[in-house]
């Protein structure tokens, strides 16, 4: 079926302006709903973050950047070429947030976060990564294919890391 409206009637122009002008008028509240709660957005998609799988960059650029998932995090870093200071990670079986470098990545057969497709796990203790290895057809990240591996490979100083980021 197609649509003869709006075509050749003169009105279709105020039509076009004044939706234009609505458009214009919504875009900065728009901007201010997503900033009321930037605690629960990730800073790359917007989309609401899960604690459980959280991701927090702190950076001198930014301060303390938070992210959806592991994938929208290292894509952040890619893009925005910021100098991680910390990345912290959150512990799978304990729900208790870690600095990278203190974790073991596990990539298996079960997904850890549903909207990036995002199968590597994070855990605090190489038992309980072993565990989920074992039990899911994965296996423990070796240290080139941990996430993150290429910017806190040169960015980690015990003298960066600042003792608390609120
Ligand atoms: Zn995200």
């Amino acid at each position: 079926m197609e649509s003869s409206i709006g075509l050749s009637i003169p009105r279709s122009w105020w039509y076009t302006a004044l939706l234009g002008l609505f458009a214009a008028a919504l875009l900065p509240w728009i901007a201010h709903q997503i900033r009321r709660f930037p605690q629960n957005r990730c800073a790359l998609d917007g989309a609401e973050v899960d604690p459980a799988v959280a991701v927090h960059i702190v950076s001198r650029q930014d301060g303390l950047s938070q992210f959806c998932s592991i994938t929208c995090a290292e894509r952040w870093l890619r893009a925005s070429r910021v100098l991680p200071l910390e990345i912290r990670v959150v512990d799978e079986s304990t729900g208790i947030e870690l600095n990278t470098a203190d974790a073991f990545y596990v990539r298996s057969q079960i997904v850890a976060h549903a909207p990036t497709r995002e199968r590597r796990h994070v855990f605090g203790s190489l038992e309980e990564a072993q565990r989920h290895a074992d039990d899911h057809f994965g296996r423990i990240l070796p240290q080139d294919e941990r996430p993150f591996a290429e910017w806190t490979g040169r960015s980690r100083q015990p003298d960066e890391n600042p003792s608390s980021a609120h």
